[in-house]
């Protein structure tokens, strides 16, 4: 059971551990050869020239680059959290909102980014706080869609937690939508799965979606 006075709402940014090393910076398993001359084969196939000087390093910078942003193929999930999961005789409601995300879409492997929210009632099992943006992370940096990466984070949280409930929120603004077609500028795509008590209990997902609606108090 929840309710509004002891919900606990928190900015992912202040409980990033500075000291920790960012397990998702650093290249995934690319092989970089490979990439680098199918870029050039697509430079030279749009038409461009690959041995102008401004494009000379661009498909080793391009293949460096979705190294980086592919890198989430190569965390260990379970690494990741191990040694962020606690005994706790806690059962409120813990709100991570406003986590940014950075993604490609897998039907043109253009950007699409924005805001993730997790919330999840625990069952004696709580996740250290730095780790909900890491794992948001670690699902985004890969090619996605914005529906599977919403229920693919929410289901590695119920499934490593076992709480009583998951919620996730996803609002994503799609560069394939945005720089293509009708040229919405302003589209952008909010999706959701809920889990458990969320999605069996109106109140407790009326309360998340509160937390949703109020801007992070600093
Ligand atoms: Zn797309």
């Amino acid at each position: 059971m929840t309710n509004l006075a002891t919900t606990h709402t928190i900015d992912p940014h202040l409980y990033i551990d500075e000291d920790e090393p960012v397990l998702l910076s650093s290249p995934g398993e690319v092989n970089q050869p490979e990439v680098e001359s199918a870029v050039a084969h697509l430079l030279q196939h749009i038409g461009e020239d690959p041995g102008r000087e401004g494009l000379l390093n661009t498909p080793n910078r391009v293949a460096r680059m979705y190294g980086e942003l592919t890198a989430g193929y190569q965390v260990d999930a379970q690494k990741l959290i191990n040694d962020a999961i606690f005994h706790v005789d806690y059962d409120e409601m813990v709100v991570v909102k406003d986590i940014d995300f950075y993604s490609l879409c897998e039907h043109h492997m253009l950007p699409f980014c924005g805001k993730a929210h997790v919330a999840y009632i625990p069952n004696g099992k709580v996740v250290g706080l730095s780790k909900i943006p890491r794992i948001v992370e670690m699902f985004a940096r890969r090619l996605q869609i914005q529906e599977q990466m919403t229920s693919q984070i929410a289901n590695f949280i119920d499934e490593t937690l076992t709480p009583q409930g998951v919620a996730v929120v996803v609002e994503g603004a799609h560069m394939c939508a945005m720089m293509r077609g009708v040229k919405k500028s302003n589209t952008r795509m909010t999706t959701s799965k809920m889990l458990g008590e969320f999605r069996r209990n109106d109140k407790t997902r009326a309360e998340f979606m509160a937390h949703l609606a109020s801007r992070s108090i600093d």
